[in-house]
Order: C-alpha cells, then structure tokens, then sequence
C-alpha cells in the first residue's frame, strides 16, 4: 500500500496535471466535479498529515494566506520598461539604427507579440517551483506578491518538462473583459462606483492583503521572456516555445518574421482582430529574435534596444456637445456627464462621456455647440480630451458647473482638497436615499435573497420604500400589482427580507452605510461597543480611543447618530426584530451541542456552511477542521469527500445528516 506522503504526491502531480489541461490547454480530461473530488480528497489529507505540508501544492490555488505589508525586492534582472512609437516611420527608423549595429546586410528576424495591458510581473522558479512573484516596481526592486500570484490558475505552481534548476520569467497579470464586466455588473447592482478598467482593477487586485479574495478575481497571466544566466534557448521565439512546453500560458498570437514590412502586416491585422480580443492589448512589441543580436545591441538606460513597442492610437473621434447632465451617487458625489452627438468609435455608438469634476469642465473651458474631441481608451466611460477651437460653440454658453443639487435642490458643496462636489442632503436627496437601501441589501451588508437594486429603485418610485426600515414593512399585495412582479418571486422577497433580520448586528451596522464605516470598522465597533445603544452614547474621544478608529471615522458616526432621522430610523430597526446588539455566546447554550466539537463538510439544505458553523458556535458547540479521536460529530452535507466519511466510521464518531442536526438541536 502506498504511503500517505506517496499518496499526497500523486495527488498533487495529478490535480497540477489537471490544472494544466484545463487553464492552459483548455482541453480538461476530467470534469469539474470530479475535480473538485480529488481536490478535496488531497485538502483532507494536508489538514491531517501538516507534516507533508507544500507551499505549491495545488490547494494554494484558493488561497487563505494574508500579505501584512508587501515586502520590497531587488530584481536579480533588471525589469526593463520598452521604448515606443505610434508611427511606421519611426519603427523604420529604429530598423535603420539597428542595421547599423548588426550590419546593413545582417538578415534580423522579429519576434512580434501582443502588448497585453496588465501588470508585469517577474516569476522565479526553482527546481521547477514557484518561489517568488515579485512586481516590476521601479524595474530594479519590486513587491513581493507571490502569496496573491499562486491562485492565478494559468501560473504554475509546478513545472513539467526540461526547465532550467533556477530562472525568472516575465509576463503580464491581466484581467480579461468577461470577468471585468461580470465584476462591474456585482458593483452596480450594489450602486457602488464602477471600476474604471480592468488593468487598473487588476493592479489593485495583486495588493489586496486576504489571498482567498485574489483567488475570487478571474485573473489569468501570459508569459513572454525568461530571464537567467544560463537560459537552454538562443532566441525569443525558442523561449516562448520552451515557456509553453514547461506549462505556462503563452498566446499563439506571437509570430516570427523576417522583415519589417511583415511586422508592419502584423500590426495592421491586430490593430483590427484587437476589438475582438477577450482582453484588452494596448500595442504589440517586436523583439530581434536572436539573442546573440540583442546582446550586441544592449540597452540604453532604460530600454532594450532591440525591442520596441508600437503603441495603436487610441481611436479619436470629433462630435457636438449637446449639453452637460450631472449625476448624484449614492454618497452624494456629483458627477458631470457631457451628452454628445452620437458618434461610433470603436465600433460602438456613443453618447455620452464623463467628465469627472469641475475642473475638468474649466480646464477644457467647455462652451455648449463645441466640436469635442472623444476618445475611448482602456476605461468603460469615453472621454472628453479636447475641444476644437477653430469650431467653437458661443462664448455665452461655456459651460458652468452647477451650485445646486439636480435631484433635490440643496446647495452643493466642495471640501478642501476634494476634486468631487457633493450633495450633503444625505436623508432626503433620492438618489442617495435609493443608494443607500440598495447598499443595505448589498451581498456584504444584508446580503437579502429576492431583492435586487432595480427592485428598490422601482419600489422607491412607488412609494413603498423610503429607508431601510421600510424594508420590514413590504407586503406581497402591495408589491403583486407592480409591473414584471410574479407571486413566486415576491414571496421569495419577503421571505429574504424576513431572514436578514438573523444577520448578525455587523452586518448591519455595515448596512446602515455611514460614511466611512467599511465592512471591516463595522465588525471592529461592534466587538467594542456590543450594542448601538452603547455606540450611539460613545463620545468623539471614547470613539477616538478604539482602536483603529480615526477621528474621520469618529466624526462621522458621531454626526450619523446626532441625526434625528438615523435616530428615528434605528428605533424602527430595533421594533422590526434586527440584531442591533452582539451576541452573548454565553446566553444561549444547548446542552446536546455545548462543549463538543463538531466537523461541517459539504453542502447543505437550509444553511450556508458558514451560518450552520456559526450557529454551533453559537449554541456552544466547537467547529474543528478536520476529523480526529477528539471529534464528537461529523455533520454531512451533500458532496462530503469520501475520506472524511471513511475516516469517522474508523474512528466511530457519528455522522449526522442535516436532518438529525435539527434533530439533536430540538
Ligand atoms: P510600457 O509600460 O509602455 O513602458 O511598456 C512596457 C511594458 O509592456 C512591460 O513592462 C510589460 O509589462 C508590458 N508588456 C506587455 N506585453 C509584452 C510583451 N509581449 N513583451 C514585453 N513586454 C510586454
Ligand atoms: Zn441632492
């Protein structure tokens, strides 16, 4: 029989092989649930044998480790940046200082490659595993982000093949349109601002500090040069292909030509064929092949000279300003939005572009009738880069940023420092009121099942919804006559409403969307204070003194709580049933569950795997991870991994369904 560190082995070689075939080939041979089995077969193992424990172990892929502070890194090869041009004259001419070097009679070939527009990264591998990730930085030090970097799926974690003992490759994290899209769709029904492009979004994605939320973001990375004293290739074009064979993610759009005037085609055909890209490319780079060539080339201070960047012009188009909307959000930041003849570009119609505060309108001194300038770069929003001045529109009707708020007439205000006007009329200015209910039933706060930002939006207009607390008020006969209301879908409303009265008082607190207090401070006061009774007496200074409270936040809670209507509004919370105060662990004890310690595996009926642990907790019970003479129960749901049920009938502990749970609960 094998050894459990035999068995261990062969499930990682297995699951990274599965990987591979599946992110890389995308040609999987298993499905996904089967997947899933023998990832959780292995998990189960890890948690008992810690002893086989493997930083690369296909199970890092969801991640769970948390970078405190990134640390700071030197490159052990410099990360160069890429000179580049927008023009073919300048790409000849580049050839012509290039033949000079080499010989005007040398045969060059290029290596031409999509620009991928993301954040480069540098991987180093040793004896075939991934070590370190580290970012460019400044090109001579960068962060290191390799925890984050393991749960992107095409990154091997482990490699096949005849790689080198020690090496770096580099290539681009990049987030590809669908799941930037797919992530834009989660913010707007929460009524949150938009992320402005998926670069900037997967920049700030490789720096979040909880890996298992990087591991919820679909990013992919693509591969495009190996760095190394001893690297077993002579060219660009072999060392892509080498990448590949040791299982990274190199695009088959990379090809070598023999002339300029072939690199030239190249760019033509993907200055086209990049609109239907599922990811965004901001150019395309052409590399002398050779590497014996670039060594005799070098590079300047901060470039390869044997690479250039040809960077594709974003599309310009010249229309009419129609005139200027503005927009309040749901904090109350006004946001002006130009309305334009409509115009393609891109291939998409557009008519309107944002133009993002006051200054920006004064400093491209808008007038009304002005032939603008609009540009669709890597952001969603298109946008205002210049006026035509030889067309302009009257000198009467520049532009002027409004004083007053478009939806409820109050006089709007700018702090110091602040680029965004804000309308301050919080309780009473709808599209604040609207954002604020939406925030409310947020994924994050409340979390309501049936009910969506549209929903609220149509309930507010009719009338039956003003503030949360109207929330708890719904009746499904006021709803039904609404239009596209079904009897199903209604109930399933207010029985959702009815069940976040169980969300814990964080949650809430979080809901409520005071400005400032994040999911995070949330959680922090409410462990500290214990009741918003005691929350609303807490004095500025006491607020100060908790930790990690800063007087910003201190500030705000203490002007939300001296608001007669946030007052009036947490009287009605606390009638409706809401948890409004922690809860006392000590209160309510089952004497079947108090003190014993439970497994939760699988899938289960009428709870989340989280609530149903939370709820053991808090009738006393233990939660452990994994199964050993200790264990009092094992609770199954569906889908449990084989080995844990093995493992509990050798040791004797009962296994209980759902159902008996309830039973042993009442
Ligand atoms: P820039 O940031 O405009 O100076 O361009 C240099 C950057 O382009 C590099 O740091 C890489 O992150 C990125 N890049 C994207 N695709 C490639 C590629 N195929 N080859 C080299 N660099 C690339
Ligand atoms: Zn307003």
């Amino acid at each position: 029989m094998a050894s459990i560190a035999e068995k261990i082995e062969s499930l990682r070689n297995v699951l990274h092989e599965h990987n591979h075939r599946y992110y890389i080939l995308d040609r999987p041979t298993v499905t996904d649930y089967e997947f899933d089995l023998l990832l959780k077969e292995l998990q189960v193992l890890e948690q008992d044998y810690p002893e086989y424990n493997d930083p690369n172990s296909p199970t890092q892929r969801v991640g769970g480790g948390v970078t405190k502070s990134f640390e700071t890194i030197a490159h052990r090869f410099p990360m160069y940046s890429l000179s580049n041009t927008y023009s073919k004259e300048e790409l000849e001419q580049w050839e012509e200082r290039i033949k000079k070097v080499l010989g005007t009679e040398t045969e060059i070939n290029y290596s031409c490659e999509l620009k991928f527009d993301g954040v480069s990264v540098s991987l180093t591998y040793e004896n075939g595993a991934l070590i370190q990730a580290l970012t460019r930085g400044d090109g001579t030090q960068g962060d290191a982000i390799t925890t984050n970097v393991k749960t992107i799926n095409t990154i091997p974690l482990k490699l096949k093949g005849d790689y080198p003992p020690f090496f770096e490759i580099r290539g681009e994290i990049i987030l590809p349109w669908e799941g930037f899209n797919k992530m834009n769709e989660e913010r707007a029904a929460k009524g949150e601002p938009l992320y402005m492009n998926p670069r900037n979004t997967a920049s700030g994605s490789l720096k979040l500090q909880d890996s298992s939320l990087v591991a919820k973001r679909p990013l992919n990375c693509f591969l495009y040069a190996l760095a190394g004293d001893q690297l077993p290739v002579n060219s660009q074009f072999e060392a892509l292909e080498k990448a590949r064979a040791w299982g990274f993610k190199v695009p088959e759009s990379a090809k070598l030509v023999t002339s300029i005037d072939a690199v030239f085609e190249f760019i033509q055909y993907w200055d086209q064929q990049r609109k239907s890209l599922p990811y965004e490319i901001d150019g395309i780079v052409v590399k002398v092949n050779r590497f014996d060539q670039q060594q005799e080339l070098g590079f300047t201070a901060k470039a390869p000279r044997w690479a250039m960047a040809y960077k594709y012009q974003a599309e310009q188009v010249a229309t009419t300003l129609k005139g200027v909307q503005y927009q309040v959000g749901r904090t109350g930041a006004v946001t002006p939005v130009a309305q334009l003849d409509p115009v393609v570009i891109s291939g998409t119609t557009v008519k309107r572009a944002s133009l993002h505060n006051a200054d920006q309108i004064e400093k491209l001194d808008l007038r009304l009738g002005d032939r603008v300038f609009v540009e669709k770069g890597g952001e969603i929003i298109p946008k205002i880069t210049g006026v035509d001045l030889a067309n302009r529109g009257i000198v009467q009707d520049k532009v002027n940023f409004i004083s007053n708020c478009p939806e409820c007439g109050s006089f709007l205000e700018r702090e110091d420092g602040e680029a965004q006007h804000y309308c301050k009329n919080e309780t009473e200015c709808p599209p604040q009121k609207i954002g604020k209910i939406q925030h409310f039933i947020g994924r994050k706060a409340m979390d309501i099942e049936g009910l969506g930002g549209e929903t609220v939006a149509l309930l507010y207009q009719e009338g039956l919804l003003n503030t949360v607390a109207d929330l708890y008020r719904l009746e499904k006969e006021q709803i039904l006559p609404l239009e596209r209301m079904a009897d199903k879908s209604v109930s399933n409303m207010i029985e959702g409403i009815e069940r976040s009265k169980e969300k814990p008082f964080s949650k809430v607190l979080f809901g409520l969307g005071i400005r400032f207090v994040g999911e995070t401070v949330a959680k922090k006061l409410t462990k500290q204070f214990r009741s918003i009774q005691a929350l609303k007496e807490a004095t500025l200074e006491e607020l100060i003194e908790t930790d990690d409270i800063g007087e910003r936040i201190a500030e705000s809670l203490v002007a939300f709580f001296a608001n007669p209507k946030n007052q009036l509004l947490i009287t009605q919370l606390e009638a409706y049933g809401l948890q409004l105060h922690e809860v006392e662990s000590n209160q309510e004890k089952h004497p079947a569950i108090e003190g014993k310690r439970f497994v939760v595996s699988g899938v289960f009926e009428s709870y989340s795997r989280e609530e149903l642990k939370k709820e053991i907790e808090s009738l006393g019970g233990i939660i452990v991870s994994s199964i050993s003479s200790k264990t009092n129960y094992l609770i199954a749901g569906n889908g449990m991994g084989p080995s844990k049920k093995t493992k509990a009938e050798n040791l004797n502990i009962p296994i209980l369904s759902e159902t008996a749970y309830e039973a042993l609960k009442n």
